[in-house]
């Protein structure tokens, strides 16, 4: 059964600048894919030099009014906005799930997330405000605004289409600056359609724009003097090249990159909600989230006691065409990354990790063409192996046996991703000092994905993160504004002579 209508448009997807679709006749194209039939769906553009620039110009030029408009003025559009990604929630997460794969009902809460983002840049007035203190010294009155930056952009990776771009242009926007999104080539047409209900709520042309492409458009970006701030969401070697590059051009940037994310399981843990937890944050949106859990890291007993049901679960997975509502797991993205993620299932059972689940070679019923892979589990996976340490970025889980808490704290500290974390556990003070000890930048205690909430900003440590501020909330706000301090004096005009020393408050 269709959950609602499948997004089937065989139509390129073109650029959108200055309030207008820009479809080129020629110029590069790389095509897309619906993942769960295995068939090219419609081609997408790349993006020359030349187009980024001409989309900048437009951004750098609607930035003169709209860093002029009221914040009240700018949240109402927001507001307009946010009513109309309620009312068309369901298109745009079908247009993901027909892309990307996820299932349906994970698409809408991918939008959802979005929409939360959207609700505190409303509070564009509020979140703008600046400090103030009178009489900082005698006669003299201090305070600190934050301006917008001018034309800043988004690079966004395939697995989040809309969520992770609304963690950027909703605050950016609502901050003063105008907007240029890079979204991934995979399953670029959603930004198409937030470009839309952007233009039909009211946002002038100009302040919002998309240049699909490649690594072509995203050199553009970075190298272009009016491009004052990016923000990255993707793998860690482009992370790091982005932030590099961006300090090269003394631009400001942040930088998310992969994960490898841990799930300790304490032999106090509550076991039935704990496999629920696992086997849901594993396998979840075919393990393509940055914040999937990856590595189940089994305290003294546990994993004989969770074994035998984690097996049962992963081999009864519902995996099908995201679109049937029954659907638990869609395919994965494209055959490349199907390949991908097969060699390191192939790497593990070399290494000699125990393969208790074996994914590879599922066919989806009626979809056999489509890019699918059944959950996989290794049981006996150790710290030296391929399918520990790097990100495989699929539906594999490795489960790592250790004897007590302190190596399983150990084992999370070692790793050189720092993106997210779980702890399961009913023991108050291991929760207390795991979350303390811990060093990674998101941490859930009996919560296995603690993706944080639209206020409090999203951000890992280590090689999953470069920058100094983490994505949406204040932090947001910091990155897509900067300081301006005014000291003001409005004196009786009684000339004293200069001064030489350092002005300290009098
Ligand atoms: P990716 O790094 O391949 O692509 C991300 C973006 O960079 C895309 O827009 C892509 O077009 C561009 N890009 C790719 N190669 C480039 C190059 N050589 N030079 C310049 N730009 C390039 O990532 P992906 O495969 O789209 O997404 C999956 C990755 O994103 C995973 O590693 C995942 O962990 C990570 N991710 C991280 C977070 C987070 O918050 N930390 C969130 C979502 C995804």
């Amino acid at each position: 059964m269709n959950a609602t209508k499948a997004f089937e448009s065989k139509e390129d997807v073109g650029h959108y600048i200055g309030g207008s679709v820009v479809n080129p006749k020629d110029g590069r194209f790389a095509d897309v894919f619906n993942p769960a039939k295995g068939s090219i769906a419609r081609r997408v553009a790349l993006a020359s030099r030349n187009e980024v620039d001409a989309a900048v110009a437009v951004a750098q030029k609607a930035f003169d009014s709209w860093s002029q408009t009221s914040p009240l003025r700018r949240a109402r559009i927001l507001f307009k906005y946010l009513e109309l990604l309620n009312t068309h929630r369901d298109e745009l997460a079908a247009i993901i799930t027909s892309e990307h794969g996820k299932v349906f009902t994970d698409a809408q809460g991918e939008v959802t997330r979005g929409i939360e983002i959207l609700e505190f840049a409303t509070a564009a007035p509020e979140l703008l405000k600046g400090d103030y203190t009178e009489q900082v010294s005698t006669d003299i009155d201090n305070w600190v605004m934050r301006q917008p930056l001018g034309v800043v952009a988004g690079i966004t990776p395939f697995n989040f289409p809309v969520m992770v771009p609304m963690w950027m242009f909703p605050l950016a926007i609502a901050c003063g600056n105008t907007f240029v999104l890079k979204p991934s080539p995979t399953d670029p047409s959603a930004s198409l359609y937030m470009a839309k209900l952007l233009k039909e709520a009211g946002l002038p042309d100009g302040v919002f724009n998309v240049v699909q492409g490649d690594k072509e458009a995203v050199d553009a970006l970075i190298e272009n003097p009016d491009v004052k701030a990016i923000s990255f969401v993707g793998s860690t070697p482009i992370a790091n090249y982005i932030y590099e590059r961006c300090a090269h051009f003394g631009k400001r940037s942040q930088a998310l990159g992969g994960a490898k994310n841990h799930m300790v399981i304490m032999p106090d843990a509550d076991i039935d909600k704990a496999i629920d937890a696992l086997v849901g944050a594993a396998y979840g949106s075919a393990g393509e989230r940055c914040m999937a859990i990856s590595v189940a890291v089994l305290v003294g007993d546990v994993a004989d006691k969770i074994m035998p049901k984690l097996i049962e679960r992963a081999k009864s997975l519902k995996i099908k065409n995201g679109m049937e509502l029954d659907a638990e797991m869609g395919p994965i993205v494209t055959k490349a990354a199907l390949e991908r993620i097969t060699g390191y299932i192939e790497s593990g059972v070399a290494a000699g990790a125990k393969l208790l689940v074996d994914g590879r070679g599922f066919k989806a019923p009626g979809n056999e063409n489509g890019f699918f892979l059944g959950g996989t589990l290794f049981d006996n996976v150790t710290p030296d192996m391929k399918i520990y340490l790097e990100e495989i970025f699929g539906p594999v889980l490795s489960c790592v046996r250790v004897a007590n808490f302190t190596d399983a704290l150990n084992l999370v500290n070692a790793c050189e991703y720092g993106n997210g974390v779980a702890c399961f556990t009913s023991d108050g003070n291991i929760a207390r000092e795991f979350a303390r000890r811990v060093q990674v930048g998101m941490v859930g205690i009996n919560v296995p994905i603690p993706v944080p909430m639209a206020w409090h900003g999203f951000g890992g440590w280590k090689k999953s993160l470069f920058g100094d501020m983490h994505a949406y909330g204040k932090e947001g706000v910091r990155f897509y504004t900067k300081q301006k301090s005014v000291m003001q004096r409005w004196p009786e005009s009684i000339a004293k002579g200069a001064e030489f020393v350092m002005p300290t408050s009098k």
